[in-house]
């Protein structure tokens, strides 16, 4: 029972300093807007220099947030949505002309062999264009998080490690396959997006034919499922930012001794996560993860979980390192 006052006690507590802390973050906000003057930089760095810990633990110091070079996720998303807005134009007019086209009178001709073949030639061509978005952004998504977080370590762990160490730390096997896997990953969402998208609208073309609701019902479905997938995409190239970017930069803070950090629990999500907010302001270590999602106890550290925005500030150790 002890216990139970004591938990309750203690969340009233964070509570109330989240209160104070999203209300100043709103009065600094407001006199910047205000002012127009004050670089964005300095309401960051205000609130991020205040220690977010209940209790500060001696010979340790909590670094600045660590942040995921966003604008480079907005760029990739753009462009995919670019093509994916072409692809849905030409197989719109594909579609149209089948619609108007003498020879397609009948369901049967619908799935003749000549408009099959269209539209297998027309995934080929997207396939391939696709596959020259997959060769380049990627690569450039990496390329960005690995300078970001360069130049985050380097200015947070200056006193703390030297320039070679933090370079070191992106040679380790642990570090290669970090971004073997986020660069997998990332290739997959972008080529997976025109093998599904026509292998819907055939499936689509089949139901048109078989249920005899005529192909001019394909055109709302085509804008329909374009938006859709212009919203997934933009959706998971910022997560995938977000999670490669925590990844490194927890990567390369083990290599160099860091063992904890703060958890920050970052609101914007449409249901933001109670179990996040519980952890803000809390101490993790990164060998012994938090269950993240409630429902199926899997866990991990900020940003793993789908949608999560939550960032980790590493704490250093000076006992512990200069040991
Ligand atoms: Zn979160």
């Amino acid at each position: 029972m002890r216990s139970y006052d004591r938990e309750i006690k203690r969340l009233q507590a964070e509570n109330s300093r989240l209160k104070v802390d999203s209300r100043r973050y709103r009065q600094l906000h407001r006199a910047q807007r205000q002012t127009h003057k004050a670089p964005e930089r300095s309401v960051v760095q205000s609130i991020e220099l205040v220690d977010p810990r209940c209790r500060v633990v001696a010979g340790t110091k909590v670094l600045p947030e660590f942040t995921p070079p966003l604008l480079i996720g907005q760029q990739m998303s753009r462009a995919i949505v670019s093509e994916l807005r072409s692809m849905t134009m030409e197989i719109r007019e594909l579609l149209k002309a089948l619609v108007r086209s003498p020879n397609v009178k009948s369901a049967q001709d619908a799935i003749s062999d000549d408009v099959q073949q269209k539209l297998r030639d027309l995934g080929n061509r997207w396939e391939k264009r696709f596959a020259a978005l997959a060769a380049k952004w990627p690569k450039r998504m990496i390329d960005g998080i690995v300078s970001q977080s360069n130049a985050q370590l380097n200015m947070g762990l200056e006193e703390f490690a030297e320039r070679a160490a933090i370079q070191a730390t992106m040679n380790t096997p642990r570090m290669r396959a970090v971004l073997e896997a986020a660069t997998q990953a990332s290739v997959a969402l972008i080529t997976r997006i025109p093998e599904k998208f026509l292998g819907d609208v055939q499936t689509q073309v089949l139901n048109a034919i078989t249920t005899g609701s005529g192909l001019d019902k394909l055109v709302p479905y085509l804008t329909k499922r374009y938006e859709g997938d212009a919203r997934h995409a933009h959706f998971v190239a910022l997560d995938q930012i977000r999670k490669v970017s925590e990844s490194v930069n927890a990567t390369r803070l083990q290599s160099l001794g860091v063992e904890e950090y703060v958890w920050i629990h970052v609101g914007g999500e449409k249901y933001p996560r109670k179990l996040h907010q519980s952890y803000s302001g809390r101490t993790f270590r990164y060998d012994k993860p938090p269950i993240i999602d409630e429902r199926t106890k899997v866990r991990g550290k900020p940003g793993d979980a789908i949608g999560c925005r939550c960032r980790q500030r590493p704490v250093l150790n000076f006992t512990k390192i200069g040991a």
